[in-house]
């Protein structure tokens, strides 16, 4: 089968970074794997016979008849894992997120299952290693996909990949990654409003915080300065130097601030 380049396919050939991602997974106690992006089923192999029940997403139609045949106990669904109802699939049982993530798509992806009504208790992800580094970036050097990922899981880097171990070779190095979802990860609701302000935060890296929430009406430029001073933080702050508790604890302050 001929790889094709807008589905971001790059299939494992290397078995021992399969097992590797699936011997992460252990103990499993929950009781749903989805994975998304089974492709031609290498990492399905070794997930089939470890998950009580098993679904698959792939978006890619041509892939669906030869996975229909070799995984036949598993729900398979033909769908943009950037779009599809995680919750309705995973009927509000326990699971966990594997896949070698499609790497257009990933952020995407993880955003769409972050923001579940049912979101997964546990994710091991292969992504772009420099994606994986944003998601793990600490104050000073975070974006969007930071406060994203950081705001409901805690993110360990299990290991990186070199492109060998793909056909066809991708340009970019990988990372496998770990997320175990916070216990004090914010309902939906404050998830929202937390990364609304970040959006609108990080809209220009390069201006001053209170300029960039000021520009979208997110609250006025001195409200900002106000309630980045009550944070310890200069009023000159930009979006990349706030902590996790920063973001939620400014997201309160501000809601404080404009609603009566
Ligand atoms: N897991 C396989 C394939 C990884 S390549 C392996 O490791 O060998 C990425 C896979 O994701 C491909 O099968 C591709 O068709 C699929 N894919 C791409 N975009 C997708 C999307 N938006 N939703 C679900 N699957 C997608």
């Amino acid at each position: 089968m001929r790889a094709k380049k807008s589905f971001g396919q790059h299939f494992l050939k290397d078995q021992s970074v399969v097992r590797r991602i699936v011997t992460s997974l252990a103990p499993i106690n929950e009781d749903l794997i989805v994975e998304v992006g089974p492709g031609t089923g290498v990492l399905t192999e070794e997930l089939s016979p470890v998950a009580r029940e098993l679904v698959l997403i792939e978006a890619d139609r041509e892939m669906i008849p030869d996975l229909e045949m070799k995984f036949p106990n598993a729900r398979l669904f033909r769908a943009d894992a950037a779009k599809v109802d995680f919750s309705d699939v995973t009927h509000s049982k326990s699971w966990i997120l594997v896949g070698n993530l499609p790497y257009n798509a990933s952020a995407a992806i993880l955003a769409n299952a972050i923001e579940s009504e049912n979101p997964p208790g546990r994710m091991v992800v292969m992504v772009q290693k420099e994606q994986g580094d944003r998601m793990r970036a600490q104050p000073g050097e975070t974006g969007l996909l930071s406060v994203v990922v950081q705001l409901c899981y805690d993110v360990k880097k299990l290991f990186d990949v070199p492109p060998s171990v793909f056909i066809p070779k991708p340009r970019v190095n990988s990372s496998v990654l770990s997320l175990v979802r916070k216990g004090d990860a914010p309902d939906l609701e404050s998830y929202r409003g937390i990364v609304g302000i970040a959006k609108a935060g990080f809209s220009s890296r390069r201006k001053q915080l209170h300029k960039n929430l000021s520009r979208v009406s997110v609250a006025s430029s001195e409200q900002v300065k106000n309630a980045l001073e009550e944070l310890g933080l200069s009023p000159k702050s930009r979006a990349q130097e706030l902590s996790i508790e920063q973001w939620t604890k400014l997201n309160t302050l501000l809601h404080d601030s404009i609603t009566p």
